[in-house]
């Protein structure tokens, strides 16, 4: 069903068994899981799929190894365990990824992630060597007999300098432990909807929760402005950090989250990609601030704060943060400079932290629990807190209480369902090859061009290769390696409303960099065609994404 057929599938019957409210991974997570069990499922956004925390994350898909710290054990193992599933699950989106943390003898309040560990924080280096071991073979039993990912390994200076010589040469030991890289969470998120429709749910973006009237929900179409109301059996909130807003929008009053801001940038930075060979360099600094610095594509994603704050529309990557970035990095990487022209790109987010009375940020949980309200006869779930990692464990325990108070049975579970493109993904090169060739018979499209679309969208990359094979193609002329067609697939089949649904969620072509305000016409127009634009709604859309891009990331045009 597209929009409009949702909309009115609404107005004539409006009783759907639930209503989640908000569609970053959480929701949408709960959302698949219900739908594959056959539940009457709605999912709205009041903005596009992906755009709130879930789009802000370090794009690693992780156990957390420092949370071990915390004595948070069950989380760890549960996200070590969800993150080998992401590998597994969706091998087009999420890969193995080397992490490395570097240990100095000297901390004196500097890279002293190993130490802050346990704790040891005063204790010599060599300590702090074994504590990081201890918590390594830990990390590494967690991961179980499958060995979704290598086991870790330990480098003295000599070895380390070998493999990263432009590393500060004060590093006694490296570390290196394997993590996941999520290269595009938003297009996850994407993916997952659309798995969740051929199930039956329904989901509509640019549309907001925006009051109760009696056992009326009342939610608001963005683009038309129309009101219209809805009876849901339960309602789940997972609107993220705007938990206690949306509560408040249903009239209860709730403080569930107290959270907390991190922000990241993208750096076109060749010698930087090249110093850290593939590797993310992961540290925690004195003040329990995470640094990172982690191979996206051919550049560096570089971050993160985490700083309390009250309103998350607010949330902005400051020129404090961008100085702070760059100085931490350049004490790993001593000999190499960066500077603002570096920069394609920031972003930040807030973290739906439970609110908590802990000294420190670093300290409050990462884990995830449902709060349970009642609105009239009506309950409300509200999804608390969490990790973008343990996603699929949370959406099911909150799946299993919606099926629990609905009285349905669970009949499937998502523990081995491949997301999106990762169905029927080939496990071998060999195999890949022959799926690739295949392809190639019934479309016609050279073999170079059908692994650029197999990178990008796995095996949905068949469904783009035989739209592109329906019609007269040409590449786009501002942006290489995309074409026309390809750009009308993504208007026609993934819910796309506006244009920066398309630079900022559909693809990564915002974050590499690579618009400029040619290819935002060119790309505009392509849309404009695919979804019935007229002019003035075509320049409408320019100018939205200007001036989104400008505001929220960084990027002038
Ligand atoms: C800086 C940062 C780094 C992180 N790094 C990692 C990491 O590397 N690995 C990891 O596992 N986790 C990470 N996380 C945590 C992870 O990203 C979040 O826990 C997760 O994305 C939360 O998802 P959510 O669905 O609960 O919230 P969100 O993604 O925020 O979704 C909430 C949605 O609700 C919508 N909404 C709000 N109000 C309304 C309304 N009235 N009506 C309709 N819709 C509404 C919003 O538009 C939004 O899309 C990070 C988080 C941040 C901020």
């Amino acid at each position: 069903m597209n929009r409009n057929e949702i909309i009115t599938s609404l107005k004539n019957n409006p009783s759907p068994a639930v209503l989640i409210v908000g569609a970053g991974i959480n929701g949408v997570g709960a959302f698949r899981d219900l739908a594959l069990n056959g539940v009457d499922v709605l999912l709205v956004d009041r903005d596009d799929f992906c755009s709130g925390a879930s789009a802000a994350s370090s794009h690693m898909a992780h156990g957390g190894i420092r949370y071990l710290e915390n004595g948070e054990f069950r989380l760890v193992r549960e996200a070590v365990g969800e993150r080998n599933r992401m590998i597994q699950n969706a091998p087009h989106l999420v890969r193995p990824l080397p992490t490395t943390v570097p240990m100095f003898k000297i901390f004196s309040g500097l890279l002293n992630a190993p130490l802050k560990f346990l704790n040891w924080l005063d204790r010599p280096s060599e300590r702090g060597a074994v504590v990081i071991k201890a918590g390594l073979t830990l990390y590494d039993a967690y991961t179980g007999k499958t060995r979704t990912v290598p086991r870790h390994q330990f480098r003295n200076r000599t070895d380390s300098l070998d493999r990263w010589p432009r590393l500060n040469p004060l590093v006694r030991f490296t570390a290196t432990y394997y993590d996941g890289a999520i290269l595009s969470p938003e297009r996850y998120t994407a993916e997952l909807v659309l798995d969740a429709e051929a199930e039956g749910g329904r989901a509509l973006n640019y549309v907001s929760l925006a009051g109760i009237d009696g056992q009326n929900v009342i939610l608001r179409d963005k683009l038309t402005l129309q009101t219209f109301n809805l009876q849901p059996k339960l309602i789940v909130n997972a609107a993220g950090p705007w938990i206690d807003a949306a509560n408040g929008t249903l009239g209860l009053r709730t403080r569930y989250i107290g959270g907390t801001k991190g922000s990241h940038l993208v750096l076109d930075h060749p010698e930087l990609r090249a110093a850290i060979r593939g590797n993310e360099f992961f540290f925690e600094n004195k003040d329990g601030r995470i640094v990172l610095i982690f191979p996206f594509y051919d550049k560096v994603i570089i971050g993160t704060s985490d700083i309390p704050v009250e309103d998350p529309d607010e949330t902005r990557c400051t020129p404090e943060e961008e100085r702070y970035f760059i100085e931490m990095v350049a004490r790993v990487f001593p000999t190499i400079q960066i500077g603002p022209e570096h920069i394609v790109f920031r972003f930040s987010g807030v973290r739906p932290l439970a609110y908590s009375h802990a000294k420190t940020t670093g300290q409050i949980t990462r884990d995830h629990e449902i709060q349970e309200d009642k609105l009239g006869g009506i309950p409300v779930y509200s999804l608390v807190g969490g990790k973008w990692t343990s996603y699929r464990a949370f959406s099911e325990q909150v799946a299993d209480k919606v099926m629990d108070f609905l009285g349905i049975k669970r009949n499937k579970d998502t523990r081995q369902l491949p997301i999106g493109g990762g169905r029927g993904y080939p496990r071998s090169d060999e195999e890949r090859q022959r799926l690739l060739q295949g392809w190639q018979a019934w479309t016609n499209l050279p073999l170079t061009r059908l692994e650029e679309l197999f990178d990008r969208y796995g095996t949905l990359a068949e469904k783009v290769a035989l739209h592109i094979a329906k019609g007269p193609d040409q590449p786009l002329e501002t942006v290489a390696g995309y074409s026309r067609r390809e750009i009308g697939y993504l208007a026609g089949h993934e819910k796309i409303v506006h244009l920066d649904d398309l630079l900022l969620r559909r693809s990564n072509l915002a974050m590499l960099g690579l618009i400029t305000r040619p290819a935002l016409d060119e790309l505009a127009q392509i849309l404009a065609e695919s979804l019935a634009w007229d002019a003035e709604e075509q320049s409408t859309e320019i100018a939205r994404a200007i001036e989104i891009l400008a505001d929220k990331h960084g990027v002038r045009l």
